[in-house]
């Protein structure tokens, strides 16, 4: 059998998300704050002939491998942009929750670019990879840097942030599915916001701090109302004293962040509450940032 290549990419979290405000173009203005963390979907891609693509998900049938599964969409992304069609079977392992607000998908079309990108030598230009990266979807062109990062636009547009101290993060994965789309679309959004420095002002500095007296989620609100299980599941984090807490991105995950993953791993021991409970780091850059390597 032909060797194979494979590609892992970390989940990310929000360790501050706000709304600025609806744009003419209907998407929402984001800022937010990136940070990968160390749970990985890995994805394993074999060459085919030409014209043949099969993707095969381990846990099977967590998430269809049809048109609208982020890597083949990838895949059909690549062969429009290279005007043929080279194969590839592929193989991916799921360990990020589905629809969890950590990335997975993305994180999973991110993965696909880099590995078919390798295994077709199609060697592409990077800003060519983040400009289809930014086609399928606001997440996917952040999962190319990883580590800490800024979000603006839609968070397609990234800008890389120095690493933080190492941190220990309490994730907490309700039993529930929290659709992006229906939490924008219960938004009720004032003026466009103005930009609050304080929860950047550390980030900038050469060993960037975050502020957590100033860091929030805008969403927290509309996706407790509308998921009750979401809200049980931050409050029992919350009774875990963390440094910071909230929902990330649109949710279901809710996450605490702790001093050290010592901390985390011993908040961990009396957490009670709904859903999957994970003791994760926070990656920086090196660590994070996904290749695709023999294996
Ligand atoms: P988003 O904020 O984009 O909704 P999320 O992090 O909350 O993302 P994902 O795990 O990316 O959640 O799943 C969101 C939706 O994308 C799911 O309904 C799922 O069916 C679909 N999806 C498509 N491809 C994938 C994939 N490779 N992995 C996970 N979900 C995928």
């Amino acid at each position: 059998m032909t060797d194979s290549l494979v590609v892992r990419v970390p989940a990310k979290i929000n360790l501050h998300l706000e709304v600025v405000g609806r744009r003419p173009d209907g998407f929402h203005e984001l800022r937010t704050l990136f940070q990968s963390v160390g749970l990985w979907d890995t994805l394993r891609g074999w060459p085919a002939e030409e014209g043949r693509l099969e993707l095969e998900i381990e846990p099977h049938g967590l998430v269809g491998n049809g048109p609208d599964n982020l890597v083949v969409r990838a895949v059909r992304a690549l062969w429009r942009e290279i005007g043929r069609r080279p194969g590839a079977r592929l193989r991916l392992g799921k360990n990020i929750p589905v629809g969890g607000g950590m990335g997975g998908g993305s994180a999973d079309a991110a993965g696909a670019l880099i590995l078919l990108d390798r295994m077709w030598a199609l060697d592409l230009p990077s800003s060519n990879l983040r400009r289809l990266a930014a086609e399928l979807g606001s997440d996917v062109p952040f999962f190319f840097h990883g580590g800490l990062c800024l979000g603006v636009g839609r968070g397609e547009e990234v800008l890389p942030l120095d690493d933080l101290p190492s941190l220990g993060i309490v994730l907490v994965v309700p039993h529930v599915e929290v659709s992006t789309a229906e939490v924008f679309s219960r938004l009720r959004l004032g003026p466009w916001k103005r930009m609050d420095d304080r929860v950047y002002a550390g980030v900038v500095d050469s060993t960037p701090e975050i502020e957590w007296s100033a860091a929030c989620n805008d969403l927290e609100r509309v996706v407790c109302e509308g998921w009750p299980l979401v809200a049980e599941a931050l409050e029992g984090v919350r009774r875990l004293g963390p440094l910071f807490s909230t929902v990330s991105g649109s949710g279901a995950t809710v996450f605490g962040v702790f001093e050290s993953l010592d901390a985390a791993s011993r908040a961990e021991c009396v957490y009670e509450g709904p859903g999957r409970i994970e003791v994760v780091e926070i990656l920086g850059r090196t660590r994070a940032r996904p290749e695709a390597v023999a294996g």
